[in-house]
């Protein structure tokens, strides 16, 4: 037998036993019974249900589990079979993992890794991935010799914007060598013990379940979607025992190529199993092996620029200077201006610099107005380059956005104004970035920063003010009456085949992000790119907003697989989910009405099922009438499940949910039908999420849904 077979068989031989003896014990501890299951997901164990279809819920469920496992270790000398011994390492990791959760609840607690990946944290990442805002995901395990050689090609990773897992003693040389860490790094310590790079294996398991529609058991459909859809990688740092090689195995199972930093000699595998022993080329290998394409950086500036570093948070204490609209005046604008009053690339600051040297926090007045000429530039797009803002400034490492508009906040931390970040080099990101990625519609531009109060005031007032307040009302009259293109959206085919949004100026994308003047703009930048006009005719019924043209184009675009989809109904025809969308909403027939339910609330719903649970029953491109996927600002629609009654249907929200819809919701009923304070009549997990009573908060509460038609 070869010596990486041996080693594969070794390692997974181990890991049975040990899996074997573990489940043993905690049947004698615990008794068979006891509950095993995984904190805030759907999908029990992911590797067994997937690739088996079993749902383990019970300790008592897991010795058939080891049996099938023993079953794929047939220690005959093949590669296939050999690999089939990593997948068997992958479920006894999976094993031992889940009975650290049967032990104790928070396992993770007190350890620098975050264990087991919720259902909604991968939902989250959906878009970005799709984008290409997150080209890859990088995992890293073991014991780098040189843990400086480490940190750098963690900090490059992150620079490129890929998303990077650690496991094992890398978390501590990260974390020593200032790698900033945690979801919104993009840098995730998952834990320790080898076994913990199962929390990544089975993120990559549930993509395929979420969003690409692989039937749970279907072994062959997962690994082809793994292969295919997933780009990841595993860099493996120091010596490399039998354990870490078996699960390599797997790793490669799934199709991700696994980078040694020890000479493998001719133990290597081509495009699977690669020896880089020069830690200069790891990266670069890597990324090549599964053919990561980063976008080259637009900007250079004297800290990091990156997508990683959208989430970081500029404490004050950390903060040098600021810029606030409670405490000054700010502002941003975008404005379409003729040729000749622009100078491109000219950037300018009108008013004081920061200034140097000083000791506590600097407030200053901001007013960045960006002044764009383009041939094809429409008005429209003002709004849509402007939001961007917000991401641009936020991918400076030290610099915090928040807000938009007149009403924004922005902090620069003193490490990096110490590093030498000044305000030109906002102009310098704002200037490349709009020239990066609206090329096909901006010829020229240039930023003025007012940081002078007086100046500043002038421009909020005199430019701004007027600007927006034309751009509400345009919004406004937005409707999907008044235009007559609606936009498909086909951004995540790349995880989920068969799935098409379609946008409308009613109805934005149900991953929140895509508006219809988004979707517009998409198209214009790129007529051949995810967005594509729909013209609206052929109308087959008004109620349901059921089109000839919209089934048309989406049977195309989803290359057959749906036929008919309609606009307004939840019930016939309804949308398609990806995975990704910030809300679901699922019938609630006790109540005659609908239960919303965001992303981020975790607890119990009336209809007996938490998000996640309600989440996998749609998803893949698939529609399931009575339960759709949508964005947050979709609630507000007076097209929300229009055909069904529309917003008077919703019955209960999560009250976070439903403060931050309230006040555009309240708006909508009372233009719909008279009623005030509409929201007062949801009820929300702080009154019940038992039925009856929530049906005696809505009957106490008189709310319209018990007395409309029944809704199936
Ligand atoms: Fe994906 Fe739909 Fe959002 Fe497009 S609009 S990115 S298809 S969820
Ligand atoms: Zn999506």
């Amino acid at each position: 037998m070869s010596v990486l077979t041996d080693l594969i068989y070794g390692g997974s031989n181990a890991v049975a036993g040990l899996t074997e003896g573990a489940v043993k014990d905690a049947i004698a501890e615990f008794g068979a019974d006891k509950a095993a299951i995984f904190p805030d997901t759907a999908y029990f164990c992911p590797t067994i249900y997937a690739a088996t279809g079993v749902k383990v819920k019970t300790l008592g469920d897991l010795p058939a589990c080891v049996d099938v496992l023993k079953s794929l270790i047939t220690n005959q000398e093949d590669l296939g079979q050999a690999l089939n011994a990593g997948l068997a390492t992958a479920v006894g990791a999976e094993i031992l993992e889940l009975l650290k959760y049967v032990k104790n609840p928070a396992p993770y607690e007190n350890e620098a890794g975050i264990g087991f990946v919720s259902d909604a944290i991968i939902r989250s990442l959906g878009v970005p991935l799709v984008t290409g805002d997150i080209p890859g995901v990088a995992v890293v395990l073991g014991k780098a010799d040189n843990a400086e050689d480490l940190v750098s090609i963690v900090k490059e990773y992150q620079d490129k914007g890929l998303l990077t897992f650690l496991i094992g003693d890398v978390i501590d040389q990260a974390a020593a060598g200032g790698v900033k860490m945690g979801l919104d790094f993009r840098v995730i310590p998952l834990g320790h013990d080898v076994t913990a790079v199962i929390h990544v294996v089975t993120v990559a398991i549930r993509a395929a379940l979420i969003f690409g529609n692989v039937q749970p058991g279907d072994l062959a459909g997962l690994l082809k979607y793994t292969k295919e859809r997933v780009p990841a990688f595993v860099n493996t740092f120091g010596a490399i025992d039998s354990v870490v090689v078996s699960a390599g195995a797997g790793a490669i199972a799934l199709g991700f190529p696994v980078i040694v930093d020890i000479d493998l000699g001719e133990n290597q595998v081509p495009g699977a199993l690669v020896s880089v022993t020069d830690h200069a080329h790891t990266v670069a290998e890597s990324l090549n092996l599964r053919n990561i394409k980063v976008k080259a950086k637009a900007v250079s500036l004297p800290v990091s620029f990156a997508a990683a570093f959208e989430g970081e948070i500029i404490r004050k204490k950390d903060t040098y200077a600021e810029f606030w609209s409670e405490k000054n005046t700010t502002c941003e604008l975008v404005s379409t201006k003729k040729k000749d009053e622009v100078e491109d690339h000219k950037i300018t600051i009108d008013g004081p610099d920061i200034p140097e040297n000083s000791d506590g926090i600097t407030y200053m007045a901001l007013a960045t107005v960006i002044d764009v000429y383009g041939e094809r530039m429409q008005a429209d797009f003002e709004s849509v380059i402007e939001r961007k803002i917000h991401a641009w400034l936020n991918y400076i490492e030290g610099v915090m956005h928040t807000g938009q508009r007149n009403l924004f906040r922005i902090r620069i931390s003193r490490d990096s104004f110490e590093r030498g970040l000044r305000l030109k080099h906002f102009g310098e990101v704002l200037y490349s970035m709009i020239m990066d990625e609206f090329a096909s519609v901006v010829d020229k531009c240039q930023v003025t920063l007012v940081t002078d109060p007086v100046k500043a005031k002038k421009v909020l007032d005199e430019e701004a003010m007027p600007r927006y307040n034309a751009r509400d009302a345009r919004l406004e009259s937005l409707t999907d009456e008044s235009v007559d293109q609606f936009y498909t959206c086909i951004l995540c085919q790349s995880f989920a085949p068969s799935h098409c949004c379609v946008v409308t100026p009613e109805r934005l994308g149900l991953c929140g992000a895509v508006s219809w003047l988004d979707a517009k703009a998409t198209y214009e930048l790129s007529p051949n790119g995810p967005s594509q006009p729909i013209s609206k005719t052929g109308c087959i019924d008004e109620r349901l907003g059921a089109y000839e043209s919209v089934n048309e184009i989406v049977k195309d675009a989803t290359h057959g697989a749906l036929e008919r989809v309609t606009l307004y109904s939840i019930m016939e025809d309804p949308m398609t989910s990806c995975g990704c969308f910030e809300c679901i909403c699922g019938i609630f027939p006790e109540a005659n009405g609908l239960v919303i339910v965001n992303r981020e609330y975790t607890g119990m719903t009336p209809t007996g099922m938490t998000f996640g649970e309600l989440a996998s029953m749609t998803g893949g491109g698939v529609q399931t009438p009575g339960f759709m996927g949508h964005g947050r600002h979709f609630i507000s629609s007076k097209k929300f499940a229009a055909a069904e009654g529309g917003i008077e249907r919703i019955v209960w929200m999560p009250k976070e949910l439903k403060d931050s819809v309230a006040a555009r919701l309240n708006k909508t009923a009372k233009e719909l039908f008279g009623t005030d304070n509409f929201t007062d009549m949801i009820c929300d997990e702080t009154i019940a999420t038992d039925s009856e009573g929530v049906l005696a908060f809505l009957t106490e509460k008189n709310h319209p849904a018990l007395g409309m038609e029944p809704i199936m």
